[in-house]
């Protein structure tokens, strides 16, 4: 049914109709819907408006809600955690003290960071800095060749590809055919990373999110549901 665009996705919207006249209309927020309970005299449309008015409400609610999970997850963290993913999996460092004022960052052969700096966690401000400049020249790499990548096979042309610092954007595509992603797509598993830049080459032919832009991105990425499921579930804890 009806779906409501926040930054990462579309969370859709369950309506559970009450047989009793005289319950009011509420709206629950959960990680992976928005639960409705309405009486059944009330229309679809309606619960349409309802949900556009409170959508800054509900972005909200939803956003509190998966903070106060990661803080859960924070929490029992091994020292080495940096709470930071690469390609879908936990990234976690090793540190390596060094009163030098500079970070090295260097990913070892076992898939851990080696951090050597003057912080003995890599939970510090300074180091997460690091790491997270790390993770961007890891963007820097990879994204622009997957979108070449993927234009080849799929015949697209298009102008430049920038990496950007976006909060609430995976991706998105200018009217000069410019396309711009965000760094943080390094930190989600391959396959949403192929999804977003399928879905953003797509734009260049169709600058909307009709029925048939979504058919050209089931064309080329049937695997596009997955992707959104896990952009849905996973994607608010990368936009920190
Ligand atoms: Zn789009």
């Amino acid at each position: 049914m009806h779906t409501v665009r926040f930054p990462s996705d579309e969370l859709p919207v369950e309506v559970i109709y009450s047989p009793h006249r005289h319950t009011t209309v509420s709206l629950e927020v959960h990680l992976d819907k928005i639960l409705v309970r309405a009486p059944r005299k009330v229309s679809a449309d309606s619960i349409k408006v309802l949900i556009e008015r409170r959508k800054s409400w509900l972005h909200k609610r939803w956003q509190a809600l998966y903070d106060r999970q990661r803080r859960q997850v924070t929490a029992n963290a091994d020292p080495s955690c940096t709470g930071l993913w690469l390609f879908g999996n936990p990234l976690n460092a090793d540190m390596i003290y060094n009163s030098k004022a500079t970070y090295i960052v260097r990913l070892e052969s076992n898939g851990r960071l080696a951090i050597t700096g003057p912080s003995h966690s890599p939970r510090e401000p300074e180091a997460q800095a690091a790491i997270v400049a790390w993770l961007k020249q890891q963007a820097q790499q990879v994204i622009p060749n997957r979108v070449q990548q993927w234009a080849t096979q799929m015949g697209a042309s298009y102008g430049k590809v920038r990496i950007k610092n976006q909060r609430s954007r995976w991706g998105s595509c200018s009217s000069q055919r410019n396309l711009n992603f965000n760094w943080r797509l390094v930190e989600a598993p391959d396959y949403v990373l192929d999804y977003v830049v399928v879905h953003e080459l797509c734009h260049l032919w169709e600058m909307n999110h009709s029925a048939r832009f979504w058919r050209l991105v089931g064309l080329y990425f049937p695997q596009n549901k997955e992707a959104r499921t896990w952009l849905r579930q996973n994607g608010m804890s990368l936009l920190y």
